[in-house]
């Protein structure tokens, strides 16, 4: 019999893995489900950027690449994180076949056993697993009395950090909550980094998914250029999340060590997907604005919805996604949810917050219109 490392055992297999397992039954049984459990946007990838990819294809893109990525992509990635305010060269860039191999290599590189990471809850639940298989502690910090904002509980961060912190990983516009933390609160995370000496992960995956407000990079502030280390993608944004393709920036000692872990696991991101991502970082703003109107308008809609049914939500302010108060037990709320209404969230406690669903609005407003009436209907507002 095979034995299984610690590193693999410890991890827990996903809470949205029952939810997903028992909607595709209900299916199989002709069931019509309202999937409202999706992280990815429900639009095609651009066309432009589809032709890229093709015709990178045609011209022979189709071998391996430097490691760390085409040096015109990465060259096109540093222009865009200078548009955000942040100065990196292009060795202090890799491109990786999805944020989540970026977050995997900076988390590995930098989380031992034992060493303390810091997040702010609800959190994006992989995280959680990335930290443990690296054999680090979680300290986790709650933000859902303050709407899940982070300039109130900033006493409560400070309370979670010290000089014993590795690392703190912040996700802003947020996945679960769609929250965008305001520069205050920003500032507050920059003050504790810089005295305790913490090394800062911000995944800015839905940057540019935002409504009205306009995230600032948590690199740009004062003394965290040399200890941030930015990630993002092209899946949501663009919505390529099946292309897999992201990358990270940080200081150059980070980008050495971690490039081992890249050039002796995935050697490089797909080539001709490459080619695809330099076309949606220089030639997609009309798309990436429509895409952007249309989950406003959905946020709207699902808000007022709602709000006909008296259930008030903390307003979204980027991402796609809204946190519905539940009952406490919110895995079997769940769970009902989707066998009565036939409508599928994923339950808070995967993301380390009992008592709420996640709500993806990623979905046609017919289909939001349907899912919200079920749940009204079967008595789950
Ligand atoms: N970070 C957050 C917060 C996410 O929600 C996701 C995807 O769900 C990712 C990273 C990873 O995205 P990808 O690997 O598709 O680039």
């Amino acid at each position: 019999t095979m034995e299984f490392t610690d590193r693999v055992t410890r991890v827990e297999p996903s809470a949205t893995l029952a939810i997903s397992a028992l909607a595709t039954e209900l299916e199989n049984e002709g069931a019509d489900i309202v999937d409202l459990s999706v992280g990815e946007p429900d639009f095609p990838t651009p066309e432009n950027i589809v032709e890229a990819g093709k015709d990178a294809m045609d011209a022979g893109h189709t071998g391996y690449t430097t490691s760390a990525g085409i040096l015109e992509l990465r060259e096109a990635i540093v222009d865009k994180l200078a548009a955000d305010g942040l100065e990196h060269t292009t060795d202090e860039v890799i491109v990786t076949p999805g944020a989540k191999q970026a977050l995997y290599e900076i988390v590995q590189s930098l989380v031992e056993d034992g060493d303390e990471v810091v997040l702010l809850d609800p959190a994006w639940v992989s995280y959680e697993a990335m930290v443990k298989m690296a054999g680090g502690d979680l300290t986790r910090v709650d933000l859902s009395d303050s709407d899940f904002q982070l300039e109130p509980a900033l006493d409560d961060l400070e309370a979670a950090v010290s000089d014993d912190t590795e690392l703190l990983i912040v996700n802003s516009p947020s996945n679960p909550t769609g929250a965008v933390y305001s520069d205050a609160a920003l500032e507050g995370v920059r003050d504790l980094a810089v005295e305790h000496d913490v090394t800062v992960i911000s995944d800015e995956i839905y940057k540019e998914i935002t409504y009205g407000v306009e995230p600032t990079s948590l690199g740009t502030f004062d003394g965290m250029a040399d200890r941030t280390i930015t990630v993002n993608g092209f899946s949501k944004a663009y919505s390529m999340t099946g292309w897999r393709l992201g990358y990270f920036a940080g200081p150059e000692d980070l980008i050495d060590q971690a490039g081992k872990l890249h050039s002796h696991s995935v050697s490089s991101a797909v080539n001709f997907v490459q080619h695809a991502g330099i076309e949606a970082l220089e030639n997609t703003d009309t798309a990436v604005e429509e895409m952007v109107e249309a989950f406003e308008e959905r946020r709207d809609l699902v808000i007022d919805l709602l709000d006909d049914h008296g259930v008030d939500v903390a307003e979204p302010q980027g991402a796609f996604y809204m946190m519905l108060p539940v009952d406490d037990d919110d895995q079997e709320w769940c769970e009902g949810a989707l066998e009565d209404a036939h409508v599928a969230t994923v339950p808070g406690s995967a993301f380390g917050t009992p008592g709420y669903a996640r709500i993806s609005y990623a979905a046609s407003e017919e289909r939001l219109e349907e899912g919200i009436e079920r749940l009204a209907e079967e008595g789950y507002l």
